[in-house]
């Protein structure tokens, strides 16, 4: 049976770690990938269009309002429109509640979650005015029970609300809006957290960190034809951490 994709989705963050594994994966299955990130898109597209596939780069700060008007806008005159957005771009700071200080409160919650309100609202139009699609925003188990810091968890549990909140007044518009929450994944957002990782491990029935593989399977479903009846829903893959 054949799985249908949206012919053009967006990504960001894709520069690095699973939002890159997704957009590789996009483009494996004729999609094309629009690369969206600070820096480093252009390897992404460049690997997509080297193995067949279509994908354009955009530098693109989620935090900038402006800046996600114009990409959405550079994506409408080449594609003529947007089936898909996966706001993926994210940001950690491992910190306790003292470390935290308002400059790096405001700098979490700027791109973990002003970002995908900033994308959802450039981009929702024009995904409506594709004949609709889907809006995967990647939260984490952050989002989902008060974990790794405060900031990082304030940001994920606001971008699991942002998401039910958009699922509803999206759903009209033929948009479905859906949260992914991964556990521990091995990733460069994990990097010298060694001895978290170690420790968090021990609480993780499965007994290992996820694989950003397992992670692109849940948001090449929910991008897909096969999620048709999914908006508003959170999938957990965290292998069992939270249960
Ligand atoms: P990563 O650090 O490998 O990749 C994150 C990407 O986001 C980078 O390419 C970075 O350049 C980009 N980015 C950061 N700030 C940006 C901005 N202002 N504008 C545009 N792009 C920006 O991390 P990852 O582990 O692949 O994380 C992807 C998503 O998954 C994040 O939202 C993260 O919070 C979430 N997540 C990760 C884990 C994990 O264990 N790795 C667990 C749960 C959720």
């Amino acid at each position: 049976e054949t799985v249908r994709y949206p012919d053009v989705v967006l990504i960001t963050g894709a520069a690095n770690g699973m939002g890159r594994g997704h957009a590789l994966a996009l483009g494996r299955r004729g999609v094309h990938v629009c690369v969206a990130d600070l820096a480093g898109a252009d390897a992404v597209a460049d690997e997509i269009v080297g193995a067949g596939g279509q994908a354009t780069a955009y530098r693109l700060d989620v935090t900038d309002p402006a800046q996600w008007t114009d990409v959405t806008g550079r994506i409408r005159s080449a594609h003529g429109g947007l089936g898909g957005l996966v706001n993926n771009a994210g940001i950690s700071r491992r910190l306790e509640f003292p470390d935290t200080t308002p400059e790096i409160w405001d700098q979490v919650l700027a791109v973990n979650l002003s970002g995908p309100f900033h994308g959802m609202r450039a981009a929702a139009p024009l995904i409506r005015d594709s004949g609709g699609g889907s809006i995967v925003n990647i939260s984490s188990i952050s989002g989902q029970i008060g974990y790794f810091s405060p900031a990082y968890s304030a940001s994920k549990w606001g971008l699991t609300g942002l998401s039910k909140s958009a699922a509803g007044n999206f759903a009209s518009w033929g948009i479905r809006v859906n949260s992914v929450h991964p556990g521990l994944v091995d990733t460069g957002l994990l990097a010298g957290a060694d001895s978290f990782v170690t420790a968090a491990l021990g609480s993780v029935p499965f007994g290992r960190m996820g694989t950003p593989e397992e992670i692109t399977d849940v948001v090449l479903f929910l991008l897909s034809d096969r999620s048709g009846y999914l908006t508003g829903s959170e999938i957990t893959a965290d292998g069992g951490l939270v249960s």
